[in-house]
Formats: structure tokens, C-alpha cells, sequence
């Protein structure tokens, strides 16, 4: 246990301040025990004892009441909540819950749905009998206040409401498997509820509706459980980290608010506004002892109601205040935590009109009582944390499960005190909502009907029907008056006078009918507004380490038109409510030949695959049949029936056009390739979501682990493609070839084993996670490439392409002052004849993370200086600025002109470097431009840049050519969080045209 006397020390000075003396406001009931209450000896004694520290503790928990008819936690976990060395299944926390509503009327268990392997979620409801009993007319009045359409927007009608109403406050625990506590601190906390017969237990019981789902990533939960129990069976042993949580992703499960793509956040939503919740409670465990996060810091997002503000501001103050005045140190709020995205679970409340709130308790990874060691910035005093944790402590789950009751009881006692207010605030928030349009505004959101990109504007519309948003549908055109851009102030030098400008007259727009309107006259209306709406977080902001994305534009992340309009005369166009939506699809005309027009929209790799037997050629060149202009990469199908087709293309929302002949253009066949798709035993974490991309898309592969791929022989032989998205983002590229050390320590499995038996999933398995690509597949990956193979690259797995020599003539820097943080920018078309680039316009947005910076060079190792555009100057000399210089005292002569290039172009070798250097590359060997990054003022388009001079202009995709095959580079990360749906066809054209990538290379033909 090591040397600890000054543990004794502290121990001695703590033990001194007692629990007594909280302040408590008139008539409130203090949280104490009632001493009538008959107490579970044998379980207080336990929970005494795993407590490494009275002062970690509270009068609250420090007990369990006994009761003669409802069980303990200690019948399924074999003892007390928070014990070491035991960590139960979800399915042994649902048994439990189980047993407590056998047991009590006061709990009641729901399921709420299942998880992408099939694993149950469930809400457990503890309150009064009567008020399970009476669940359904409460949830309607409940349910009247979050829609105040519904009551006329009535405010005494919402009194009354609020006077009769029970709250629910919502709390969900282990969205983050490794984050191990809550589950068995929401066990005892239901069973605390449901039993204890204190005043202000019972208060809290007869006064909210406590609604608790256990485990959110259950598939998680039971893979960190499996790796806990190897843990205890190889106490002296490394055990494997946790390198899948759910099936597709870790950590950023939690931030899937805005996309919705993963069930555990749709079921979360569902439950909370099917019951009418008030709050969403988020249970994490990495900050030590409690920190109460929904405070933080700025900047506050800036869509929610200021009453929310205020409301996180009260709920935190008083959670801190009770928590400290039991004498637990390290409680505090505020913190660097910036409320600005609402990518986090918790903000599924924020968004729609309830309470966001969120614990960082700290946590153990596991159930062993362990000695922690902070570092200074978690130990050391602060404004907001005038009472932080020690510089070290010995630490166990139960003083984590301590903290987390502890906080939930006194939070749910204050929430009860003032229910009246949060209820009345919660409607409001509501009414609020409604009158969006004539506050603040804007009126709606319209998405024209004439999108060229249908099937991608149906997806967007889906997730918002999946945030419950109302959507509806015009019946006739309509217009609306668009606001008059104001023009910026002048600030020009005073020598160059210019006329000052009339005042624009408005513009209008027009709608045609079926366009979609998002009324922002409705209760949920601030999801939809805060997820249309632009960013822009300043590079002055206080605030220099934004927590997470900075930007989120769904308009521009989808590449669909969104417009958002001020002209309250929306409102009264003529529409209809959507509940499902299916876009447009299915073939016109006559013909045995249908052509589909590119518009770089996801569905037509969905179709490729899933026309098996299809002809599909790919037009190179942009036609007209007709009416009917066709762009370039336009699909030519051939081979299939028409019934087929129309029923493929009706469900993927393609429109298909029947030709009586195939236009006479140049076209190359579009093939669907044999993938193999990589992933590292270093993270799953950023591929997760490419591979939940795929799946959706109905796009076959084979998974793989690096190690897996350096056994296969001939790699030609099995597959076209090589997929290998990033692996964290900046993984460097030794890691991706040599792992994890294998010169000491243990082999780390992943393996479904006696101890492991839920560890596999349906994901990959290994008998040791430590190896990496190695030298041999480095190898079979540099000769699937010369011998034909396209290897596909995003972020560090294209640095670790260029950085051992896969992609030859391209450099990578990382940036030095750059701050481009989850922002969307601006990149531009430079080679649109690439079938990379098909369907796409000159201007594509793109989500980019700070790069990386890539360069071409003409000569293999050779590197440009700068980062941005070079200014050139001549130097000094005779002459005026453009007259040249001369030197006396010898002829004359000329200076050459420096050849011009473009910042994205490769710098032309100049003589004396291309003399007898065999590194210098052929035109046909160079990187090919796909997309650069727009000009610095130009790039940014939703977010934060600051100093984005350094990739301004520098390329963002990039295919190079090398050997007979390719390797094809991204800077820009573009599949990512089921949000950027616009750069999706930048990978999948790449998947499509595998074998003709070099169609309209202007330099191929060069040799
Ligand atoms: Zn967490």
C-alpha cells in the first residue's frame, strides 16, 4: 500500500470538521437520517469500511435503511455497492432493478429499447406508489406543458398544470464503459428511494419521478466488465485496454446528440421526451472527486434559453454548497469546460427545452482500491475550486459511489424545493420556443424543393425528425423577402475615395411547392435553429481551448441548401406535416439505357452494390440529352431491368432518366470494388464512424486489423481497395507499424475467453493487441500499391503514407499557430475531370481538425518553406517597382521570370535541380490536386480559424499516383460523426473508380 503517513495526517485534520451545520433556508428539511429509521447493520458496517476516508463520504449514504420485503443491492452483487473487485453486468444491474419492482410499488422498470449488438437499455422509475400509479394523467399534463400549443399558450392554464404536475428527473449512467461506478451507485441510490423513510428522502420520493437508465453503452459495459474479471484473474498482468466500446464507437458516444446515428442516444431521446422529463443527468467518472461540469465555462452555447442559464447556475451553486457543508473536499463547478456544443448527450435536455447536467466524479476504471496521484492542475486551488481534492489519496469505488449518490440525493432534494419554478421554466422554455418567430426569430428554415441533391436533403430531414422536429411540406410556391445584407463599414485608406453605395433594395426568394419548411413556431424548434444555424467563435475569445468542435452547420456539412428566413409570411404559406420522409426516386422516360445525374450523392454507391448485375459506366465528360444536362460522372446502366431500377432507385431517392441511346462521350466502366478495410489495435475510435458509414450505405468489406492484413500474401489477389481511415487523428506513423512494445510485459488479448466471454462483439478479435503493421505488411502494402492496388488515406494514416514513402512528391507539416478546431472550411474543385471529384461543384465544405498540412513537390524529398502564400518583392536597386534593376560594370542582363505556381501546385524542378537527379518526378509520377484549401479569407465558412494562412491554398485531397496503383490522401477528415454527409462521395468516387482514377488527367499522357 506504500508510505502513507501523510495520509494520516489529513485524515486527522478532516476528521475534526464533522458534518453539521449546513445552512438550510426556512422550513427545509435537513438531509439526515431519520433516527427512527431501522439501518442495515451488516451493509452500513461494508460501506464504512470501503470508504477509505470519512470525509469522502456523507450523513446521506454513510448508512443503507433496512426494509423486511425489498432486497439490497448485495443479493446480486454477492456485496455492498461500490465493493472491490466487483463490477456487475448490465444484465445482473437489470436483475436487480427487477427484483426492486417485484418487491416495492414504488419501482417500476421499462425497456427502452436494444443496442447495435441487441443488448437491452432500460429506464427504472422510483417514486411514490401513488404517483406510479397515476403515471399516465401525469405524463399528459406533463406533456401540456411541453407543448404549450396545445393549452393556447395559456399561462394560468400552465399554473395549474405546474401546481398538479410530478417532475421527472432523468439520470443516465456509463455512457463511457471505462467510467465504471455508476451502475452500482444507481442500484443503491433506487433502492435508498424507494425505501428510506427520512423526511427528506421521502420528500424527494413523494415529490419527483426519479427516472434512472443504469448503463446507456451496454455493449460497453459488458466489455469492461469482461476486461475487469481478466484483470482479477491476471492480477500482475497488463490488461487489454478497451479499444471497442459500442460497436462502432468509444467516447465520442457521446457525441452523437446532433447526428442521432447510434441507438443509445435515439433511445435516451425517446425515453426523455416520452416521459415528459425536466432534467437529463449525465453520470462520468474522470475528474476528480466531483465536478459538477454543466456550468463550465464559456462560451455558452448560443441557442438555449437564458433561463437555462440561470437554471444550470442555481442547480450547481446549491449541489456545490450541500456537498461542501458535509466537509467533501474536491466539489466544485465552473471549471474549463465550455457549454458551447450540443454534440454531448446531456444536451439532448438543453436542446429541447429541459435541464442538461452532468458529473465528472472520479473513478477507478475498475473496482480496485488504488492510491491516486494528481496532477497539480487537478489538485490545485482555483476561483471556482476554493476546496480542491488532495495531491494524492487512497481511492475506491465506493467513495465514488459516495459522491455520486451523495450529489444525486442532494440534487434531487433541490430540484423537489423549488419543482414549482423548474416546472414553470419548463414550460415557459416551450412557450418560448413557439413564439421563436416573432422574438428573436428566424421564422423557418427552408429546404427548396429543387435540391439537385434529393437523397441527401432526405437525410438531413431525417435526423431532424429523429430530434423530433416538426417538418412540413408547401403545397404551392411561395416567396419570401430575404433581409438586406447590411454593408460593412469602410475601412479603406483615405486616398482611394469611392461613391458611397445606395441602400441595397431586399431581395426575395422564391419556393417551389413540395419545398420542406422547418417552423420555427414550435416547441422544438431550437434543436432544428441551433443545428441550420452558422458558428463563428472568435479567435479573441477568452476561451482558447474550445472543449470540442467549434462548428456543426448541417446545411453546409450536407452540402444541401438550407435558407433561413426572417419573413414571418412563411408561416402562413399552405403546407402539410411530414412523418416520414422518402425522396423523390424512380425512372422517367423511355429508353433502354438510364443515365443518372451526379450530384456527389451517397446513394449511388448504395445502388452500384447493390445492381450487382449491372452495367454502370461513368460518363468523363459532361453531356446534354435534350432538355436533360448531364454532369460529368453521370452513371450510364445498362442491363437491368426497368422494374428493377425504378424499385433501387425509388428507395435510395435517385432519379433516374431513360435515354433511347448512350450519349457519345468518352465513359469507363464503374466497378464495385473488393474493399478491405483496416483498422490498428491503437484506437477504433475515429474509423468507428466510417465503418457505421459504410454499414448504412450497404457498402460491403472485409475487416481488419493491420496485423491481420500483413498475413495476407498477395493483397491484389483479394482486393481493389485498401481502406485505412485515421486512426486517432494524429497517431504517428512508427505506431502504425510497430504497435504497441513487445519487448516487455504480457501478449494483451482480445478474445472471447472463459473470463472474456462478451469481449468480441461482432468487431475483431486478436491474441495480442500489441503488434503493429510491421515491417512484412508494410511491404505488402507498398506492392498491393505499385501492382495496381488504391490505397485510401484520411489524416495520420496519410501522413504515414507520405512518411514511409507509400505517396511519393507530397510533404506533411503540422501547422504553428494554426487553431482550426472542428470547424467547417472552405476548399475549392481544382481538378474536377477526376473521378474523385465527380458531382461535385467548384466550392465543397468540409469539416476540418487543425489539417495536416500537406505540400506537392516535383522532387522526391524536397519540401516547400513556407506555410501560405509567399509575397514577392524585388529587391533594392535602380529603377521604378517593375523597372529592372541593373549592375554597373558589366553587360547587361536579363532576369529570368521565376515560373509562377500556385501554392497547391508542384514547384516546376528548375534547371540545375533537374540535372542528372533521378528524384526528380515525371509529370504522370506527380500527386494529383483534387481539392485545395480556399484562399485565408476565404476558409472559413462555421467555427473557428485563426491564423489559417498556414493551410490556405494548400491541398486537401490528393491522389498520387505510384507504381500502376494509387494511394489517395485526405487533410480534411470527411466521414465524421454521421455529420458530413457532403464529403462522403469524395471516398466513395474513389471506391467506385478504383480502376480509372487517371480518367481526365491532364498530364498522364506526358511520360
Ligand atoms: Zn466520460
Amino acid at each position: 500500500m506504500g508510505h502513507k503517513s501523510w495520509l494520516g495526517l489529513i485524515l486527522l485534520f478532516f476528521t475534526t470538521l464533522g458534518t453539521s451545520g449546513i445552512a438550510l433556508a426556512d422550513s427545509e428539511t435537513p438531509p439526515a437520517r431519520d433516527p427512527k429509521q431501522p439501518v442495515d447493520e451488516a451493509y452500513t458496517a461494508k460501506i464504512r469500511k470501503y470508504t477509505t476516508a470519512p470525509y469522502f463520504s456523507s450523513p446521506l449514504v454513510d448508512y443503507l435503511p433496512a426494509s423486511k420485503t425489498v432486497p439490497t443491492p448485495e443479493v446480486v452483487l454477492g456485496d455492498v455497492a461500490g465493493a472491490p473487485g466487483i463490477l456487475p453486468y448490465a444484465e445482473d444491474v437489470y436483475k436487480y432493478m427487477r427484483l426492486l419492482e417485484k418487491a416495492t410499488p414504488r419501482v417500476k422498470v421499462v425497456s427502452i429499447g436494444t443496442t447495435e449488438e441487441g443488448r437491452e437499455m432500460i429506464a427504472v422509475a422510483v417514486s411514490s406508489e401513488a404517483n406510479l400509479k397515476n403515471l399516465e394523467q401525469n405524463r399528459q399534463r406533463l406533456a401540456k406543458l411541453a407543448d404549450p400549443r396545445v393549452i393556447h399558450l395559456d399561462d394560468a392554464e400552465a399554473d395549474k398544470l405546474v401546481a398538479e404536475s410530478v417532475p421527472v428527473y432523468y439520470i443516465t449512467g456509463t455512457i463511457h464503459s471505462p467510467e465504471t461506478g455508476a451502475p452500482t451507485a444507481l442500484m443503491e441510490l433506487a433502492y435508498r428511494l424507494a425505501v428510506d423513510e427520512s423526511p427528506y428522502v421521502r420528500e424527494i420520493r413523494d415529490g419527483v419521478i426519479t427516472l434512472i437508465t443504469p448503463v446507456v453503452e451496454v455493449d460497453g459495459r459488458d466489455r469492461m466488465v469482461d476486461l475487469y474479471k481478466w484483470h482479477l484473474v491476471h492480477p500482475k498482468d497488463f490488461y487489454p485496454p478497451l479499444i471497442y466500446w459500442g460497436k462502432y464507437v468509444a467516447h465520442d458516444n457521446n457525441r452523437d446528440a446532433m447526428g442521432m446515428t447510434l441507438k443509445l442516444t435515439q433511445n435516451v431521446l425517446s425515453t426523455y421526451l416520452g416521459w415528459n422529463a425536466q432534467v437529463l443527468h449525465d453520470l462520468h467518472e474522470s475528474v476528480p472527486y466531483l465536478y459538477d461540469n454543466t456550468v463550465g465555462d464559456g462560451p455558452y452555447n448560443a441557442w438555449v434559453d437564458p433561463l437555462l442559464v440561470d437554471e444550470w447556475q442555481m442547480i450547481g451553486a446549491r449541489n456545490v454548497a450541500d456537498m461542501t457543508s458535509f466537509g467533501m473536499p474536491g466539489v466544485f463547478t465552473h471549471g474549463d469546460f465550455d457549454t458551447w456544443s450540443p454534440g454531448y448527450l446531456m444536451f439532448l435536455a438543453a436542446m429541447h427545452n429541459g435541464i442538461s447536467r452532468l458529473y465528472e466524479t472520479f473513478g477507478n476504471a475498475g473496482a480496485d482500491t488504488r492510491e491516486r496521484a494528481l496532477q497539480p492542475d487537478e489538485y490545485s486551488r482555483a476561483w471556482y475550486r476554493p476546496n480542491p481534492p488532495f495531491p494524492k489519496a487512497l481511492w475506491s469505488q465506493r467513495n465514488n459511489n459516495n459522491y455520486e449518490e451523495t450529489g444525486l440525493l442532494t440534487s434531487l432534494h433541490y430540484f423537489n424545493e423549488n419543482k414549482r419554478l423548474f416546472l414553470k421554466n419548463f414550460y415557459l422554455k416551450g412557450k418560448r420556443s413557439i413564439q421563436k418567430p416573432s422574438a428573436e426569430g428566424p421564422a423557418a428554415y427552408v429546404l427548396p424543393a429543387d435540391d439537385p441533391r434529393a437523397s441527401v436533403q432526405a437525410d438531413l430531414l431525417r435526423i431532424l425528425l429523429k430530434q423530433h422536429v416538426e417538418i412540413s411540406r408547401a403545397s404551392s410556391a411561395f416567396q419570401v423577402t430575404l433581409p438586406v445584407k447590411k454593408e460593412k463599414k469602410p475601412g479603406k485608406p483615405a486616398d482611394t475615395e469611392e461613391k458611397p453605395k445606395p441602400a441595397a433594395a431586399p431581395t426575395t426568394r422564391d419556393f417551389s411547392a413540395g419545398s420542406y419548411v422547418i417552423r420555427m413556431d414550435q416547441p422544438y424548434s431550437r434543436v432544428a435553429d441551433a443545428l441550420l444555424d452558422y458558428q463563428y467563435w472568435s479567435p479573441e475569445d477568452p476561451q482558447t481551448t474550445p472543449y470540442d468542435d467549434t462548428a456543426w452547420t448541417f446545411g453546409e456539412l450536407f452540402g444541401v441548401q438550407v435558407v433561413r428566413v426572417t419573413d414571418s409570411k412563411v408561416l402562413t404559406v399552405s403546407m402539410e406535416r411530414v412523418s416520414e420522409l422518402l425522396a423523390f426516386g424512380g425512372v422517367k422516360g423511355d429508353g433502354s439505357i438510364f443515365a443518372i445525374d451526379n450530384h456527389a450523392e451517397p446513394a449511388l454507391a448504395s445502388l452500384r452494390y447493390r445492381l450487382k448485375d449491372a452495367t454502370i459506366d461513368a460518363a468523363e465528360e459532361p453531356f446534354q440529352v435534350g432538355e436533360h444536362k448531364f454532369s460529368r460522372g453521370t452513371f450510364l446502366i445498362r442491363g437491368v431491368s426497368r422494374s428493377e431500377l425504378d424499385a433501387a432507385a425509388k428507395s435510395l431517392g435517385l432519379q433516374a432518366v431513360a435515354l433511347a441511346s448512350a450519349p457519345s462521350i468518352k465513359t469507363h466502366a464503374v466497378r464495385a470494388p473488393r474493399i478491405a478495410y483496416v483498422h490498428t489495435w491503437i484506437s477504433t475510435q475515429s474509423e468507428g464512424w466510417w465503418r457505421l458509414a459504410l454499414d448504412t450505405l450497404q457498402i460491403p468489406y472485409d475487416y481488419m486489423s493491420t496485423q491481420a492484413l500483413a498475413k495476407i500474401p498477395d493483397l491484389n489477389a483479394k482486393y481493389d481497395v485498401i481502406l485505412f481511415p485515421p486512426v486517432t487523428g494524429n497517431a504517428a506513423p512508427n505506431a502504425i507499424v510497430h504497435g504497441t512494445p513487445t519487448s516487455w510485459g504480457n501478449p494483451l488479448p482480445w478474445m472471447n475467453t472463459p473470463e472474456t466471454p462478451n469481449l468480441v462483439g461482432k468487431n475483431d478479435s486478436t491474441p495480442d493487441m500489441r503488434p503493429g503493421l510491421g515491417w512484412d505488411g508494410l511491404a505488402r502494402l507498398q506492392s498491393f500499391v505499385r501492382n495496381g492496388g488504391v490505397l485510401l488515406t484520411a489524416l495520420d494514416t496519410s501522413q504515414f503514407a507520405i512518411a514511409t514513402g507509400l505517396a511519393n512528391g507530397v510533404t506533411s507539416t503540422t501547422s504553428e499557430k494554426m487553431k482550426i478546431v472542428g470547424s467547417i472550411v472552405s476548399t475549392r474543385l481544382v481538378d474536377a475531370a477526376s473521378p474523385i471529384a465527380y458531382g461535385y461543384d467548384e466550392k465543397v465544405s468540409a469539416y476540418c481538425d487543425d489539417g495536416p498540412i500537406f505540400s506537392v513537390t516535383s522532387i522526391i524529398g524536397g519540401r516547400r518553406r513556407h506555410l501560405g502564400p509567399e509575397i514577392k518583392t524585388r529587391p533594392t536597386g535602380r529603377g521604378t517597382k517593375d523597372d529592372p534593376d541593373f549592375v554597373v560594370g558589366r553587360p547587361a542582363s536579363e532576369t529570368p521570370d521565376e515560373p509562377e505556381k500556385e501554392l497547391w501546385e508542384a514547384p516546376q524542378p528548375t534547371d540545375e535541380q533537374s540535372f542528372n537527379n533521378p528524384r526528380v518526378i515525371p509529370p504522370a509520377n506527380r500527386a494529383r490536386v483534387i481539392l485545395r484549401y480556399a484562399d485565408s479569407k476565404d476558409l472559413l465558412i462555421s467555427g473557428l480559424v485563426e491564423n489559417g494562412n498556414e493551410i490556405a491554398q494548400h491541398p486537401a485531397v490528393l491522389d498520387v499516383p505510384s507504381g500502376s496503383g494509387h494511394v489517395v490522401l485526405f487533410s480534411i477528415n470527411p466521414v465524421y460523426r454521421g455529420e458530413t454527409e457532403n464529403t462522403y462521395s469524395l471516398v466513395l468516387n474513389t471506391l467506385l473508380n478504383f480502376d480509372s482514377l487517371n480518367a481526365g488527367r491532364k498530364d498522364a499522357d506526358q511520360k
